[in-house]
């Protein structure tokens, strides 16, 4: 992986290569753009699902204890006053300009934000909720809130997961989805939005159990980042302290990030005790608590939240990968994203355009694309093409040139070594395959040898 790669990166450059390359382009660009909202090209379309499915994979498949839920984005209006968010994003608010930090506006001694100093937001009644209705009246019974979390969707889910698997706490219920906040300050390109997608889970323990799911929680999440590719050093945790505690949380934990803009946050892992299980069924008279048929014992579990942003997880995953190498008189620019992450797993390159050779490449790109997001490419010089994937992070390029014809083999090119090799065409998928599936992918040796494969019987 790029060993300097956050210092080597700063915003603009991910962002024009973002735009460049198709991966992320200003919302509704032709009318001038929406502010602070962001649609995903036909690279980041990609690289955004593979970030979700290695998440999903790791934390729902790979798992025993975990089931997953997609719950709608509009709720019943009552869950915002249950949960704190009505009261809560009504206040007047001042920002903290500078670590974003919020503030009611009559707690403040100064214009200074009592946590950095920094200067602050003129105050405003602000609900950070986006209100519409629903059904044809537009009046006060029909106002329905944009889900500004994914969390609460699965707290009134709770007893439905219950009734329908065989999970007992501890046990976990993740999910991804949109959220929308109408942030009073945004930037830092897709960092902070006010249309975004998270990763949440909620785990449910027994009591007394929280303080040790919760660590377990923060090492298994920071754990993912770096099994992903994300250096350890460019990570840091962030106990919140007594006075920043959110109202439901008993401990919390920012998983910071080392971005262009400096440490910030990347999730958030919240101990919230049984403060949403207890306040839905106050707020719904249906008892959210769990009876343990084997102690006979009769509990509201505590929730240990692991909440993740998607949008944030790609920018990081963006930002480590950046990295520029010389090359000759100009300069090579790569992502060396984790295969799993990378948006194009294999480019095909014919040498050249002639028929022949055009032929077969061709079936070898017909055959690789029944296994992953492949592309075809012919057009200029062969090194311009190679440079072109780097610079979106394909791991490997298969050239066929005319040597191909006779001995039926093809190279492989690996994209941050540049080591190639010769491989029958018969045994390119496996091969690539084999490549493809694992971490042992960074410990490709310089001679490339380990993967080298014996020409199957056919000789
Ligand atoms: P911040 O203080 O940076 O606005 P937060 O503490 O309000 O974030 P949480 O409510 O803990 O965020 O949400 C969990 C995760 O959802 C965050 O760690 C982040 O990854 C993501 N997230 C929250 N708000 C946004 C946003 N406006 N745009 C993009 N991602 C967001």
């Amino acid at each position: 992986m790029s060993k300097q790669a956050p210092r080597k990166v700063d915003m603009e450059k991910i962002v024009s290569l973002c735009q460049r390359r198709g991966f992320i382009f200003p919302s509704s660009e032709i009318y001038g753009g929406l502010s602070s909202c962001w649609d995903y090209g036909p690279l980041g379309v990609e690289l955004k699902q593979n970030v979700k499915q290695a998440w999903w994979r790791a934390m729902v498949q790979g798992r025993d204890d975990m089931v997953g839920l997609d719950a709608s984005i509009l709720m019943h209006p009552q869950v915002w006053e249950a949960s704190g968010h009505l009261k809560g994003f009504s206040d007047p608010l001042v920002e903290c300009k500078s670590c974003h930090r919020r503030w009611r506006a009559d707690e403040l001694k100064d214009s200074n934000c009592p946590s950095c100093g920094g200067e602050v937001t003129e105050s405003r009644l602000f609900n950070l909720m986006f209100k519409t209705f629903m059904g044809p009246v537009e009046d006060s019974a029909s106002v329905v809130y944009l889900r500004p979390e994914t969390a609460q969707g699965i707290f009134v889910n709770f007893q439905n997961v219950l009734n329908t698997t065989r999970k007992r706490p501890p046990f976990g219920i993740a999910q991804i989805g949109k959220a929308f906040r109408n942030e009073i300050t945004t930037g830092n390109f897709i960092f902070r939005s006010r249309e975004f997608e998270q990763m949440e889970i909620e785990f449910f323990v027994k009591p007394g159990t929280d303080k040790q799911w919760f660590d377990y929680w923060t090492q298994e999440r920071l754990n993912w980042y770096v099994k992903l590719g994300i250096k350890r050093e460019n990570l840091r945790l962030r106990q919140h302290t007594e006075e920043e505690l959110a109202h439901y949380a008993r401990e919390c934990y920012d998983i910071n990030y080392l971005f262009p803009m400096g440490w910030s946050e990347l999730e958030g892992i919240a101990n919230r005790g049984d403060f949403d299980l207890v306040q839905h069924t106050k707020s719904s008279g249906k008892s959210l608590d769990y009876f343990d048929e084997e102690t006979r014992e009769r509990f509201v579990p505590y929730i240990i939240e692991p909440s993740a942003g998607v949008d944030r997880s790609v920018l990081a995953f963006l930002c480590e990968a950046y990295d520029e190498e010389p090359d000759n008189n100009e300069i090579r620019v790569l992502l060396h994203l984790h295969p799993s992450l990378a948006p194009i797993k294999v480019a095909v390159l014919p040498l050249s355009r002639r028929e022949k050779l055009a032929k077969v490449a061709k079936e070898v790109y017909a055959d690789l694309r029944q296994c992953w997001m492949v592309q075809y490419d012919d057009a200029q010089s062969i090194g311009r093409r190679y440079r072109r994937q780097d610079e979106i992070g394909t791991p490997f390029c298969v050239t066929v040139d005319f040597q191909s014809l006779e001995d039926e083999q093809v190279t492989i090119r690996e994209r941050d070594t540049m080591n190639q090799i010769r491989v029958p065409i018969s045994a390119v998928k496996a091969t690539l395959a084999a490549k493809l599936s694992g971490e042992e992918l960074f410990v490709l040796p310089p001679d490339g040898k380990i993967w080298k494969m014996e020409k199957p019987n056919s000789s």
